[in-house]
């Protein structure tokens, strides 16, 4: 069971140094899918609730402060999925889409199925793009690395069915764990009804101490590959590779090893 913590925020857009976005927008802080490696969790050093994935703070006036008009690309959502289980009955995600200035430029990633029901929104908006990540995890790996995340299918019907009404699509496949994530197949997958794609390699430290156990544990040559500058520099070599090959658009490649970059393609 969800503990839910009611907020009253005195803003909801915070400057932003994800690439690509100036402003992140979060209605709701901690997220119910409690994907293992989650970069979020960082929050819980301040929101004492418990562990991560047992909490999520709702901020109930976000559809009033999000009707501000803001310079840039707003990003939706930084510590948290908008989309997450609680959100079909709250349909906080909805009101702040119904408020927020139109002219706003949104990008919304999630994991979750539930965002087709807002295309009627989207719709409204100057410029959006929406986003689903998409990692090839099933089975065992889901179970032990995102097992409340909605399953792969669920996640690329719903980009299919934002792209067949019009919206601006993207596949984020991340995390990409060597060994695990099955770059190719979610391209294969994907590439008819997606604009373009995102890519991002696992980010350790930030998926912190404990995750760093669990996959040594259970999936050591993903460790040994994550941890060795030489087999890791081979990784990001054949990832390029793979993506000029698989003739893809996008950016390129964000890794995070020894602070953040962006790889270009
Ligand atoms: S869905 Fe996103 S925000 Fe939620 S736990 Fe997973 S990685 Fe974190």
């Amino acid at each position: 069971m969800v503990r839910i913590i009611k907020t009253k925020a005195r803003s909801i857009y915070t400057k932003s140094g994800i690439p690509g976005a100036d402003y992140a927008i979060n209605q709701y802080v901690g997220c119910q899918f409690a994907c293992r490696y989650c970069y979020a969790k960082f929050v819980c050093k301040w929101k004492p609730y418990g562990e991560w994935g047992s909490w999520v703070e709702v901020k109930t006036n976000a559809p009033e402060l999000a009707r501000r008009r803001v310079d840039g690309t707003v990003f939706m959502s930084s510590v948290s999925d908008p989309y997450q289980p609680i959100e079909k009955e709250l349909k906080l995600t909805r009101r702040v889409l119904q408020f927020m200035d139109k002219r706003n430029r949104l990008d919304v990633l999630t994991k979750s199925p539930l965002v087709v029901r807002d295309i009627d929104l989207f719709k409204l908006f100057d410029h959006v793009e929406v986003g689903l990540t998409v990692n090839t995890f099933e089975g065992r790996e889901k179970e032990l690395i995102e097992p409340f995340s909605p399953v792969q299918k669920a996640r690329i019907n719903a980009l299919k069915e934002l792209s067949e009404e019009g919206i601006r699509t993207y596949a984020f496949i991340s995390p990409i764990i060597p060994g695990i994530t099955d770059v190719e197949a979610v391209v294969r997958e994907t590439r008819d009804f997606v604009d373009y794609f995102g890519f991002e390699v696992l980010n350790l430290r930030g998926a912190g101490r404990e995750f760093e156990e669990l996959l040594k544990e259970n999936f050591p040559e993903s460790y040994s590959v994550m941890t060795s500058g030489e087999k890791f520099a081979r990784l990001l070599k054949e990832l390029v590779e793979l993506i000029k090959r698989l003739n893809v658009k996008t950016e390129g490649i964000e890794v995070h090893q020894g602070g953040w970059r962006f790889l270009r393609i």
